[in-house]
């Protein structure tokens, strides 16, 4: 069933490393590898398009009030997993494999890893062991949580800010 239905996604090659696939029925992207990857390799660098004070749907967040538009801007197509294979360092400006990759898996990144509070949060579906369901940025999640991921400079500072033990829920709001 899943097989079919990726075959019938139609794919584009973006760069020597990854194809872009949209899935037919919901048009939905979504970046493949296209080679394989051995985990801490760099995949790509990365830079900003654009840089926005405030978040969108599309942004990362690199600072405080920094969120950039992601160049190469296929990138963007890297969804959420909650068990994600890759990393966004903000510090390096690189993405890395945060395990083995192989040809035609799907890229993924851990939203909350570089994101303090989303625009908009959604509910994930997915389908991991370890789904969090509800994705709304690192502030909202329990630090017991958080510490099972890679997070970026940016998240450690802000989670160092906060008791070790109180979880970050709605912290935006004190
Ligand atoms: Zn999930």
């Amino acid at each position: 069933m899943t097989l079919k239905l990726k075959t019938d996604h139609k794919k584009n090659k973006v760069a020597s490393f990854a194809e872009v696939w949209e899935c037919p029925t919901t048009k939905d992207k979504s970046l493949h590898a296209t080679v394989d990857f051995f985990p801490g390799e760099v995949l790509s660098s990365f830079g900003a398009r654009e840089i926005l004070a405030e978040p969108n749907y599309l942004s990362l967040q690199t600072a405080e009030h920094q969120h950039i538009l992601l160049d190469p801007e296929f990138l963007q197509y890297i969804n959420h997993s909650c068990d994600p294979n890759v990393y966004f360092d903000t510090t390096n400006m690189i993405v890395t494999a945060l395990r083995k990759i192989g040809i035609g898996e799907e890229l993924t990144f851990f939203y909350p890893s570089t994101e303090w509070s989303m625009d908009r949060g959604f509910d994930c579906h997915c389908g991991s062991h370890n789904c969090l369901r509800i994705i709304q940025g690192a502030a909202h999640l329990p630090l017991n949580v958080l510490k099972e991921y890679k997070l970026s400079q940016y998240i450690q500072e802000k989670l160092a800010q906060v008791d070790g033990n109180t979880p970050t829920i709605s912290l935006e709001y004190l």
